[in-house]
């Protein structure tokens, strides 16, 4: 028995880890924060994508200021389920971030590479200030270490797929995350 998706069961989904009405509540719960630290200073956010791309969507909506948004993709190379940490820029921003406040989108923190990669680049072109918010972060990870200011659910390290995660392009589009156990 797999998880519903696309109308029937799926046998390589194995079980649900944040459902849409998880996801809906914290969403909103953090960008009401996100409004109330950010007031005075509109933030700009910045998604990394593709995966990022729902989350921005629901979070630029639930935080009630004049917000801009930008994007950037970054592609690391590996298989479809395991990251190497060697990560390379493929589409970088159109807006210039210097002086800005930047608000990292990003949809979920494994070993955190990715993470540091953008954050070093980021802060190379002198931001006022540079803040990530994370959907979600895996089990094991030092977040102090990362400094992630905004974390949605810390879940268990097993991989998953679903509201922007992919495995192979597929399923980025279900309205929840779960537990992906198929070929990669
Ligand atoms: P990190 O560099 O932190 O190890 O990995 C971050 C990137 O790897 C994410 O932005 C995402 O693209 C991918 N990734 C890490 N864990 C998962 C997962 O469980 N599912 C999916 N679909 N992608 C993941």
């Amino acid at each position: 028995m797999g998880v519903k998706a696309y109308g029937q069961e799926d046998p390589n989904l194995q079980e649900v880890v944040v459902s849409a009405p998880e996801l809906a509540k914290r969403v909103a719960e953090l960008g009401a924060e996100i409004a109330d630290d950010y007031i005075g200073r509109d933030p700009l956010l910045v998604a990394v994508l593709k995966g990022a791309f729902p989350f921005m969507a629901d979070l630029a909506r639930a935080i009630d200021l004049p917000v801009e948004v930008d994007f950037m993709a970054v592609a690391s190379y590996g298989s479809a389920t395991k990251t190497s940490g060697v990560v390379r820029l493929v589409k970088d921003l159109d807006l210039d971030i210097s002086g800005r406040h930047v608000l990292v989108v990003e949809d979920i923190v494994d070993s955190g590479l990715t993470l540091s990669f953008l954050r070093r680049n980021l802060l190379a072109r002198e931001p006022a200030s540079l803040e990530i918010c994370a959907l979600l972060i895996k089990e094991g990870l030092q977040k102090t270490q990362l400094d992630i200011r905004y974390t949605g659910f810390v879940i268990p390290p097993d991989f998953v797929v679903g509201y922007g995660l992919d495995v192979n392009q597929r399923y980025r589009n279900l309205p929840v995350v779960c537990t992906y156990v198929g070929p990669s």
